[in-house]
């Protein structure tokens, strides 16, 4: 749930010539060679979006062009494929991103049609349409849905804290309860937008499933801080990891999110952690060492 910096758009024009023309396709004749004036007619629908920061209107559909024309634009996507005619297109949408916007878990490898091709044909090869995604958040974005999630481009989300996790310790397992906090300082459009998304994504069950495994590598370094400062030294080193996470990801990432909540749950610090993430492999490793010696002593 972050912006992304917007890729060059100083193409769009030679773009769009590169990949309109007529062509033959078995036998048949396909695609559709635009006037200067139809160019035109596209690029003012790209600066309607940008003045409506990519929210749907019908004005957005192409309702002035040729329904040929719009076909045309739609099935030119391809031409953004590595083996296409506007390579260039992709390659700077997903240039130093390295995680996906919308849940930071996995690395985008697709582009989304922030509003959809099929239904807003004259933007299907707009620079500014085109966000990666990881597969998990295209996949289960809707057609139906289109203006209702966050635009990395547009909605520019400030810097306050709106991801919270409520934790609960049960048998032993760590239960994480992702949601966004209605008394967030946000507009609320982009607050009604943070939590559709959640929702629609089933992000908390996302970020429960990779908050285990994280957990797991922190096992050491809890049973450590315990060892030496007892629970200060766990909530200590929670908050400094949080600090260190919060500069690698950002504020409203789920990982240092959920440092910040478990350096403030009382019971997890005072020694929960242990049930969570039994250390019974660093045991194991300790008395093989604690043999070792004996063995070289004698
Ligand atoms: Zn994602």
């Amino acid at each position: 749930m972050k912006n992304l910096p917007r890729p060059p758009k100083t193409t769009a024009r030679d773009d769009l010539e590169t990949v309109l023309y007529i062509y033959n396709y078995k036998g048949e004749v396909r695609g559709y060679e635009p006037t200067d004036i139809e160019i035109d007619a596209i690029l003012a629908i790209y600066d309607l979006y940008d003045q409506a920061f990519g929210m749907p209107s019908d004005a957005l559909k192409g309702p002035g062009l040729a329904p040929a024309l719009n076909g045309a634009i739609r099935h030119a996507y391809p031409h953004t494929y590595e083996d296409g005619k506007i390579p260039h297109v992709r390659a700077t949408a997903f240039e130093n991103v390295d995680l996906c916007p919308i849940c930071g878990v996995d690395p985008p490898v697709e582009l989304d049609h922030h509003l959809p091709k099929a239904v807003f044909e004259p933007l299907s090869l707009y620079a500014w349409n085109l966000v990666p995604l990881c597969e998990a958040c295209n996949g289960a974005k809707l057609a139906k849905d289109a203006g209702k999630f966050l635009h990395a481009y547009f909605d520019i989300v400030p810097d306050v804290q709106f991801l919270r996790v409520e934790i609960s310790i049960e048998n032993g397992g760590l239960v994480t309860t992702y949601s966004v906090d209605d008394n967030a300082e946000l507009d609320a459009p982009l607050l009604t937008k943070l939590k559709f998304q959640m929702e629609a994504l089933s992000l908390n069950n996302r970020f429960q499933k990779d908050v285990n495994k994280y957990l797991v590598a922190h096992t050491t370094g809890l049973h450590m801080a315990a060892e030496f400062g007892g629970s200060v030294g766990v909530n200590y080193y929670l908050q400094k990891q949080a600090v260190v996470e919060t500069h690698a990801f950002h504020r409203n990432h789920w990982r240092p999110v959920l440092l910040n909540a478990l350096a403030n749950h009382g019971a997890f610090c005072n020694g929960e952690f242990k049930n969570v993430l039994p250390d019974g492999q660093a045991a194991a490793v300790a008395d093989n060492l604690a043999t070792k010696e004996l063995v070289e002593e004698i």
